[in-house]
């Protein structure tokens, strides 16, 4: 299914709070639709972690300039690179998850990664989930959701999920680290978490994660069957 208006790919966003359920509901209907999804979370946490390597602080310099203008950062088979290192485990640490936020509001760090995103959007098609998605980087996105959750079922569901991988933080610690997150996301100067204009605000809380990908595949057919009938018109 690719809808070659104004020459460009399907692009279907998904933004929202940290632990909304973004990257399952994205990599399912990526799945579903036979579409690449495009984690821009990963790529924060990246540069985060390639940053704090070169131990540049969170502050805009000539430095961070410099480091970024040389970063070489990709995806291959849903793993994540820095030049041939695979970071896609590192960048899950605690350490990323707590100073992440600090470096993804710089301007320094958006403008580079905004311009990287946009590529990707250029190669096929994709569901790209983030917190700006389709605010800034994709605005004219053929579908846009907004995913939200209570707080205390996101808590839960991340701290499930750190579990299963072995890690050992409370309910609550958790729950902490995900308000912090949230408020920096959203009180940043730099394109913060807004809901987009146009966007399908979607509330998570007591469903599956299938059954919200089954929603937002059946927006983005009825949506992408509206778009053919006004391009044969
Ligand atoms: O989605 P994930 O939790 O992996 O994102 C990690 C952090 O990266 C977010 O808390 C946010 O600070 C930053 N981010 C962002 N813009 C995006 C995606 C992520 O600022 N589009």
């Amino acid at each position: 299914m690719c809808n070659e208006k104004n020459g460009a790919f399907t692009i279907i966003t998904i933004d929202g709070p940290a632990g909304a359920g973004k990257s399952t509901v994205a990599k399912k209907v990526a799945n579903i639709l036979g579409y690449e999804y495009l984690d821009t979370g990963a790529l924060y946490r990246a540069i985060a972690l390639y940053l704090i390597g070169r131990k540049i602080p969170p502050v805009e310099s000539e430095e961070m300039r410099e480091a970024l203008s040389n970063v070489e950062i990709f995806f291959d088979n849903e793993r994540i690179y820095l030049g041939d290192r695979d970071v896609s485990a590192e960048i899950r640490t605690v350490e990323i998850e707590t100073t992440v936020s600090a470096y993804a509001k710089l301007g320094a760090v958006r403008r580079k990664l905004l311009e990287i995103q946009r590529k990707i959007g250029t190669l096929g098609n994709i569901v790209a989930d983030g917190r700006d998605m389709g605010t800034v980087v994709f605005p004219n996105a053929v579908l846009k959701i907004y995913l939200v959750a209570e707080l205390k079922e996101r808590a839960k569901r991340r701290w499930k999920d750190l579990r299963a991988n072995g890690r050992d933080l409370s309910l609550a610690e958790v729950e902490a680290q995900l308000k912090k997150r949230d408020e920096e996301d959203t009180k940043r100067e730099n394109c913060p978490l807004r809901v987009p204009d146009g966007a399908f605000v979607i509330d998570s809380t007591g469903f599956s994660a299938d059954q919200i990908a089954e929603k937002v595949v059946g927006l983005a057919e009825k949506l992408l069957r509206t778009e053919e009938r006004t391009n044969e018109s």
